[in-house]
């Protein structure tokens, strides 16, 4: 660590131990160091083809082969990763320091880790719904298998399509969701962990935070959309990062 990034930890570390609310907002680079892929940069490719023609309902309307190879793939990688420090963190945050947690993963690495009250944006690769929301299989539904077998799998009630129960490029958030997140961003100390901040609304929040008079936390290795709103900057991996904040902030 740096002797900077030490007393951006330490400032931190000092408002985490005195906030009265602090709100947490995760993106794909928080489960890295479980080897889950990020969707931007190098990681991001699969099959030389871009995840923005993939995670569309357009492109499942078009190939959901496809598209359900590519599900299938991200799911055999999760089945096998544990969460890492950051997730152990954020959730002992939770239940200790009554954190809100919201996050824009897919991959059900927080709640593996116990995290409790978890803010689920763009819901889960665990679940599935009937494309053609038939009556019976409107709701989400569990669907842990890998591979997941004929692929598209079919809907038990109505036999068409099954397509995973996540928020596509262009797809509207559950409401209700969204404005549990939007309250949570008013809060003494709001960190932006691991995510490019370019999916919105997910990465309105920041702004949000800021408005709404918090202290502003960015921890990634990269610059992002965001970046200039962060009162406080950390360049290191979120587990390192939430680490170090951790240890010193329970020494407070
Ligand atoms: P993103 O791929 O756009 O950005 C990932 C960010 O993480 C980048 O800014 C990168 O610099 C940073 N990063 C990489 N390694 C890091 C580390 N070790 N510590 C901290 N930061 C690190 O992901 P996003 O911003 O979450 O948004 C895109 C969409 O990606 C979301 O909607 C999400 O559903 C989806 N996604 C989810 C998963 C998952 O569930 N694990 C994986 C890939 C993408």
């Amino acid at each position: 660590m740096t002797g900077s990034d030490r007393v951006a930890v330490e400032r931190v570390a000092a408002a985490i131990a005195a906030a009265r609310s602090i709100t947490v907002l995760t993106g794909a680079g928080v489960s890295s160091a479980s080897g889950i892929p990020t969707f931007r940069g190098e990681d991001g490719l699969w099959k030389k083809v871009r995840v923005e023609t993939l995670a569309t309902a357009d492109a499942f309307e078009n190939d959901p082969r496809l598209v359900w190879e590519w599900y299938d793939w991200r799911r055999s990688i999760i089945r096998d990763a544990q969460p890492n420090a950051a997730h152990h963190v954020l959730a002992a945050w939770a239940r200790t320091r009554r954190a809100t947690l919201i996050t824009q993963n897919v991959d059900g690495l927080h709640e593996r880790a116990g995290a409790e009250r978890l803010i689920r944006l763009h819901g889960s690769i665990w679940h599935v719904r009937c494309w053609s929301r038939c009556p019976a299989g409107r709701a989400d539904w569990l669907d842990e298998r890998v591979p997941i077998g004929t692929l598209p799998p079919s809907c038990p009630h109505c036999g068409g399509m099954v397509r995973p129960a996540v928020i596509w490029f262009g797809e509207p958030l559950d409401q209700a969701v969204l404005d549990r997140a939007r309250a949570a961003a008013a809060c003494d100390v709001f960190l932006t962990v691991g995510t490019s901040a370019v999916v919105y609304p997910a990465a309105g929040l920041i702004p949000d935070a800021k408005v709404a008079g918090a202290l502003v936390v960015e921890i990634n290795p990269d610059a992002t959309g965001t970046s200039h709103m962060a009162d406080v900057t950390l360049r290191m991996k979120a587990d390192e990062a939430l680490t170090a904040i951790d240890e010193l902030s329970d020494l407070r």
